[in-house]
């Protein structure tokens, strides 16, 4: 079992990089992809744990892209490297934007009645500050009940306190990867919100731009779509990989490797990704 799409406290999930390290030993994963958003910070904290522990280990990173379509655009990034320098100019690019993001929502929330500070919301953060960490926060003032009641009435897409975080078009991010010696792979396609015609239609687009690899195995697919999924990447030659977008406490019902309880990742997915990753490797260097 492997699990490639992962998150820590570098950005939103809440076990540090090691703490995950540590938990995809005890879950018996053969394999593990770090995945945070917007940052490499908790890449090599992994790493070294996970050669300690003897998991193979990916370098990952997850970005929002703009999408004009109704859902939203993840991008996933793969890695052989856990230090990355070449990536650092787009990911302060995507930092700062995000902080701008931050003080976005934050003045929406506090012109709403809600009274939060940024030094509350800082001290929820050990990383990127991102939504999870608003309605932690929302949970811990009273404002809200629930994470999902923080979502569903101020945070998500369409509620009054949502501010669109992607400033990056999906060509450019996608060159980026790969000119850092990544490989692109689309994230959790299920989230783009389109129907098959219109999906099968944007994954060839995707082609044209770059795009290596589609992320079939995932939480929120059901077994029909994957293999939709499957399909499709078989057909336009692209790379199958999967995770559970494990985010610890932050997304409760997620557990590491297993999804909702029946996801399974296979082995191959790891082994096609590394070998990928090494021609790529190759070539850049
Ligand atoms: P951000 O990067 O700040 O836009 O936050 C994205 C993260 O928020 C996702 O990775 C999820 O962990 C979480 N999230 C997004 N939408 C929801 C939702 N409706 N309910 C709970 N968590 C969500
Ligand atoms: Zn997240
Ligand atoms: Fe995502
Ligand atoms: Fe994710």
């Amino acid at each position: 079992m492997v699990d490639l799409h992962t998150h820590s406290t570098a950005s939103d999930g809440t076990f540090s990089p090691r703490e995950l390290i540590y938990l995809a030993k005890k879950e018996g994963l053969k394999a593990i992809a770090l995945t945070d958003h917007d940052t490499t910070e908790g890449l090599k904290e992994a790493y070294l744990a996970a050669k300690e522990e003897g998991i193979a280990f990916l370098s990952g990173v997850e970005i929002s892209v703009k999408f004009d379509g109704p859902g939203h655009f993840h991008l996933l990034g793969y890695f052989l490297n856990p230090e990355l320098n070449a990536l650092e100019e787009m990911l302060e690019e995507l930092k700062k934007a995000r902080m701008k993001r931050n003080l976005l929502m934050l003045e929406k929330l506090n012109s709403l009645g809600i009274k939060i500070t940024l030094d509350e919301l800082t001290a929820t953060a050990q990383g990127e500050i991102g939504r999870p960490h608003f309605a932690k926060l929302l949970v811990e003032k009273g404002y809200v009940k629930s994470f999902v009641e923080a979502f569903e009435r101020y945070l998500k897409k369409g509620a009054p306190a949502y501010v669109p975080k992607a400033i990056l078009e999906p060509e450019i991010a996608i060159r980026k990867i790969l000119q850092s010696g990544g490989v692109p792979v689309l994230a959790h396609p299920i989230t783009l919100k389109l129907d098959k015609a219109e999906l099968a239609k944007y994954l060839e687009i995707l082609v044209d731009m770059g795009i290596k690899g589609v992320e079939a195995y995932y939480s929120e697919h059901n077994p029909e779509f994957t293999q939709f999924l499957i399909e499709k990447a078989k057909s336009l030659n692209l790379l199958v990989t999967g995770g559970s977008d494990f985010h610890g406490v932050n997304k409760p019902h997620i557990r590491l490797g297993r999804g909702f309880g029946n996801l399974e990742v296979p082995y191959e997915c790891y082994t096609n990704l590394k070998s990928a990753l090494e021609k790529v490797y190759a070539v850049t260097i």
